[in-house]
């Protein structure tokens, strides 16, 4: 096979690799958003389907051979080409590691999985989602042995989302955030609680919508390129920087609860909105790592989204949407409202400070998971117990214990760390952006274009071009310390509660 031959090849697969995809990405997306409930019944035939297509186009001993020339002859492509033909055969590795037959057989185990867990999550009914979690965890730890049985099944999984990451780095990582943060916390709760019942006063979704829609316009969001849909857990789906689709849930007796989904949500919208035009339609679209993408969403929705400059301005519009739930609150007390701290039970509406205590529950549970210590019947329990050790809060229930987050029922393990990190990444590359711009004289003027301009130019546009620590040190970040995501959380509710 010549050089010209293997990228035209590769690039012929890649056509195909990315159609199955798109069409894959758009089939869950109406699962989770239109389809009837029932539907996922031949949405799983479907989807295995197109999942062993993708396997035979993978499996073909051509793929291998084109990969190897184009690596051999590295330094007559360009860096997208050799990136590409990288990334094509570490998939390739991944996903031939499972034969055909069982590769269809996890898509409707997962399409099935996400079903029963929207139902279990309804009714609270956790026992009928407890055999489903007990196969998903069963085919992740399949999956983390056959990829390298030298290595605890967990850190296989780590190094999915976030190249290199193991336990053993994460520990120190979070035993860090406990030991600095639960001091904090303990003094937060000593002090008195802001005023936050105008926040749950009635909101109707009418207008909330209408919020919604300004949100997305403060935050620069193109609307002709990104679609908002409402679903039972909030995310973002992209297909290329022309059709991203975030969602949110909107609570009527909660207007925080949506604003900050979508903001969280905008945030990993912009990263995909922003990636280059040449790595669309490759498989090189979609972020370095899932941590550096939770570094976006966390970046909007905490350091720029609860700070004081952008409470201000967001203010004047809730009041236009909302002035009679709005009339006897200030922007101040607002401001002070929606950065409340305080324990709780949900993860995606916890507070800014007790938030990574929420991912240390996950991420210890996680690992006994994957090493095979607990079934899905220990969870309820080690949860429940987790959450009074490390947030000293009571569980009441399964809805609002184990089974409140999505990522178990979609197999992935291993995700959750990539909130914390992701938003200690945050706020370093906060403090570099600083050294750049007048970030706050900006935000305070309601103009956040040159924020995502800064990181459109040091780290959207590369999408998966440059991994985490290339991207980071070419971004200007200094050497990773959690140290400061620590301080930065200390400093602003020190402000806040006037500890
Ligand atoms: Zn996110």
């Amino acid at each position: 096979m010549t050089l010209t031959q293997a990228k035209e090849y590769l690039l012929t697969l890649e056509k195909a690799v990315v159609a199955l995809n798109h069409a894959m990405s758009i089939l869950s997306l109406d699962g989770e958003t239109a389809a009837p409930s029932q539907s996922w019944r031949g949405r799983g035939e479907t989807m295995a389907y197109l999942a062993e297509r993708e396997y035979h186009l993978l499996a073909d001993e051509r793929v291998r051979e084109a990969i190897a020339c184009v690596l051999q002859h590295r330094s007559e492509c360009d860096e997208v080409m050799v990136r590409r033909a990288e990334e094509f055969g570490e998939r390739i590795e991944e996903s031939l590691l499972t034969p055909p037959e069982e590769l269809a057989e996890n898509e409707r185990l997962l399409n099935e999985a996400s079903a029963v867990w929207h139902e279990a999550k309804v009714n609270d009914d956790y026992a009928s989602f407890a055999p489903y979690l007990d196969r998903l965890m069963e085919m992740r730890r399949r999956f983390a042995r056959r990829k390298d049985a030298g290595k605890p099944p967990y850190d296989v999984l780590l190094d999915r989302y976030e190249k290199g990451l193991t336990a053993a780095r994460l520990d120190p990582f979070f035993d860090l955030l406990r030991s600095g943060l639960t001091p904090v916390i303990q003094a937060v709760a000593e002090r008195p609680a802001p005023r936050t019942d105008f926040l749950h006063r009635h909101y109707p979704i009418e207008l909330q919508r209408r919020f919604s829609d300004r949100v997305m316009a403060l935050m620069g969001l193109p609307r002709d390129r990104c679609a908002i849909a409402e679903t039972e857990h909030p995310f973002t789906d992209s297909n290329s920087k022309w059709d991203v689709r975030i969602s949110t849930h909107y609570y009527e007796s909660d207007v925080a609860s949506s604003l900050y989904s979508v903001v969280h949500e905008g945030g990993h919208a912009l990263y995909e909105l922003g990636t280059g035009d040449e790595l669309q339609f490759t498989i090189l679209g979609g972020g370095s790592s899932m941590s550096i993408h939770e570094s976006q969403s966390r970046f909007y929705e905490n350091l720029i989204g609860r700070s004081a400059p952008f409470c201000r301005v967001l203010f004047p519009i809730l009041r236009e949407i909302f002035p009679g739930q709005t009339a006897d609150v200030t922007a101040e007390e607002f401001y002070r409202a929606v950065n409340m701290a305080q324990p709780s039970l949900i993860r995606t509406e916890a507070d800014e400070l007790t938030y990574p205590l929420h991912i240390l529950v996950r991420y210890e549970l996680e690992k006994q998971m994957m090493a095979g210590d607990v079934t899905a019947a220990d969870l309820p329990a080690l949860w429940k117990e987790l959450y009074g050790r490390y947030l000293g809060v009571t569980v009441p229930d399964d809805r609002q214990g184990v089974l409140q987050d999505s990522h178990w029922a979609g197999g992935a393990f291993g995700y959750f760390p990539s909130y914390a990190l992701g938003s200690a990444y945050g706020v370093q590359m906060l403090e570099a952006m600083q050294r750049d711009i007048p970030v706050w004289d900006e935000v305070a003027a309601g103009n956040l274009a040159p924020v995502t301009a800064w990181l459109g130019e040091r780290i959207h546009r590369y999408g998966m071009l440059k991994k985490p620590s290339e991207l980071l040190v070419s971004a200007g970040v200094d050497p990773f310390d959690p140290q400061k995501y620590v301080d930065y959380l200390r400093r602003k509710f020190t402000e806040l509660y006037n500890l």
